[in-house]
């Protein structure tokens, strides 16, 4: 049977370290995703390396602030050319390839969410390579995926995937930096491991990601039965190696896989970087009384979120829930700690009383 199988492709393994596409590793990139047919293997690519692409195209500005534009600028010009070297790379097997770009705010959406998925379903039943990638150029703070590690989580998700496979420097997960000589790789990790005791190695100045944003992607998915594996694109055939388990780490998914629908959704397009903490009585009336999260039980809010995006909620610096957020970050900071009555009062048209309602909220203990 054909298995669908996401690989994740960080910006080095396609692009210069300078700057620029490198037409030579998308080739052999290409041929190795053609080759694994041969193994019954459904590949589904997720690609960064817009920016890195278009970069040299684009003035880097001196201030800070002017940082957003020249990343969305240089996708601009970025993406298109990663499009052409993936299709100079295909055609001389006369296959082809599709540009699918998203934000965040696609997979929040149900009804989009859904046509991401069947886009994909169709584009692989007439045997075209689905390329995705956030879409930089449209995308800002309030809404962005953020990396793509957390991009080929929710592509895995959509689209049913059995396994999703990411491409990096590093061999995998090291129990410290892997330069560092004595440092011992792990083959294969439980879903139930908590990683305590990894030290990780800086991330490299390309890209966004690092084994930080990995190991936040490997514990999305294999709590729902998904496994995942890491390892590094610096060796010949990078992906048949990591699926024959020569190298790399191989996060084992849940045996008993998590088969609603809506806990899978909710789990994997949970933002990375948004979530309320709340206090002791609160985490206890969550999970003995089953309630609604109320605004008096919160302390504090953290990072940006939209009404309808999924945040998490923590005590005691452990995410003790996930769920639809009523309000925006602005909104839940006026009215943390207050009575729900009081809501009314400081917000105008406040379209709710409570800040997670219970129907949206999956307990730690539900997705685990
Ligand atoms: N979407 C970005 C790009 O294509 C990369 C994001 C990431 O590296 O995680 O350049």
């Amino acid at each position: 049977m054909n298995s669908r199988i996401v690989i994740k492709v960080g910006s080095l393994a396609i692009t210069d370290e300078t700057g620029g596409v490198s037409p030579s590793k998308v080739q052999a990139l290409v041929t190795e995703l053609q080759s694994l047919k041969a193994l019954g293997v459904v590949p589904i690519l997720v690609s960064s390396g817009a920016i890195n692409s278009g970069r040299g195209f684009i003035q880097r500005p001196e201030e800070k602030k002017m940082m957003i534009s020249f990343q969305q600028a240089s996708a601009a010009v970025g993406q298109p050319l990663l499009m052409k070297a993936y299709i100079d790379a295909l055609s001389a097997s006369g296959a082809h390839c599709a540009q699918i770009l998203v934000t965040h705010e696609d997979f929040k959406d149900r009804k989009r969410f859904l046509n991401i998925r069947n886009t994909i379903n169709r584009l692989l039943a007439n045997d075209v390579l689905p390329i995705v990638n956030e879409n930089d150029t449209v995308s800002f703070a309030e809404i962005t995926v953020g990396d793509n590690d957390q991009l080929a989580v929710m592509i895995t998700e959509a689209t049913d995937s059995e396994k999703l496979v990411l491409l990096t420097e590093a061999d995998g997960l090291f129990n410290k930096n892997p330069k560092e000589l004595d440092a011992q790789r792990f083959d294969e990790v439980d879903f139930k491991d908590d990683f305590s005791g990894v030290r990780f190695a800086a991330k490299t100045s390309v890209g966004r990601g690092g084994m930080d944003t990995k190991l936040k992607a490997v514990r999305k998915l294999t709590p729902l039965g998904v496994d995942v594996i890491i390892g590094t694109f610096l060796v010949e055939s990078p992906i048949t190696r990591l699926l024959e388990r020569r190298g790399g780490t191989l996060f084992k998914g849940n045996p008993e896989k998590q088969t609603s629908r809506r806990k899978c959704w909710l789990s994997t397009i949970v933002k990375n970087d948004a979530w309320v903490v709340v206090d002791d009585g609160c985490v206890k009336a969550l999970s003995d009384k089953n309630t609604s999260l109320l605004p008096i039980g919160i302390k504090k809010v953290h990072g940006l979120f939209r009404r309808g995006d999924v945040i998490q909620v923590k005590n005691k610096n452990k995410t003790v829930a996930i769920g639809i957020s009523e309000f925006d970050y602005r909104e839940m900071e006026l009215i943390k700690g207050k009575k729900s009555l009081d809501i009314s009062e400081l917000i105008e048209h406040a379209p709710s009383k409570v800040a997670i309602h219970k129907d949206n909220l999956l307990l730690k203990t539900d997705f685990r």
